[in-house]
């Protein structure tokens, strides 16, 4: 079982991530928790290049280094995983590059999502979790933690409102792959729709 976990920086994804693995855990599965961008070790190399070389990156590039990310880590972490027959958590996945790259940085949704899906032989979670949260809550949360709002640059707000307006129409188009849930309520009472959802899944 594939499970990723979409949404804007500040929207909850890491605490849902724990929760969720744990419960699973609890529940005798084996878990592989990961993320992308640097899942891997060459992974670490990129996520370092699309973090800290942002601005002397072109869009275009950008998109390619995520693309490569990805398909390493689909190949070597992911698709083993899955092989074996354990559920992995991931901490975004395609739809983070259809909204950043695709939709802020205006590369056009099918493009990026072509090119995701050649760098992954195609291959689509079960289940993606949207933590849909306003970009202003978002700010203000991660001013509250101390982080900064977007980890490689200040984006303007503009740009996480077309990311944001980019993962609804997104599930909106996949409603069976996609959970979106109102990232302002309690993590508890998420972590409990998630659940849901994925007893369903695993009960089929
Ligand atoms: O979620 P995480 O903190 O790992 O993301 C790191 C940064 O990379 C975030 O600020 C996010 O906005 C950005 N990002 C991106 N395009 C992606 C994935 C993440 O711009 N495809
Ligand atoms: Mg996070």
């Amino acid at each position: 079982l594939f499970i990723t976990l979409e949404g804007g920086d500040g929207s909850g994804k890491t605490t849902q991530a724990s929760l969720l693995r744990e419960w699973l855990e609890s529940e005798g599965r084996v878990v592989v928790r990961t993320r992308e961008p640097g899942g891997t070790e060459v992974g670490v190399l990129v996520r370092d290049i699309v973090l800290h070389h942002r601005g002397e990156v072109s869009p275009r590039a950008e998109a390619l280094l995520y693309a490569a990310d990805r398909a390493h880590h689909i190949a070597t972490v992911v698709r083993p995983a899955l092989e074996r027959g354990e559920v992995v958590i991931q901490d975004r996945y395609l739809d983070s590059s259809v909204a950043y790259q695709g939709a802020g940085r205006v590369l056009g949704r099918d493009e990026i999502r072509d090119l995701s899906l050649w760098a992954t032989e195609g291959l689509l979670p079960e289940l993606t979790v949207l933590l849909d949260l306003d970009p202003a809550t978002a700010r203000t949360r991660l001013d509250a933690a101390d982080k900064p709002f977007d980890r490689l640059e200040a984006e303007r707000d503009e740009f996480h409102e077309r990311v944001r307006a980019e993962y609804l129409a997104l599930a909106a188009a996949e409603p069976e792959r996609f959970l979106v849930l109102d990232a302002s309520l309690p993590a508890e009472q998420i972590a409990g729709e998630v659940r849901a959802r994925v007893t369903a899944l695993l009960s089929q």
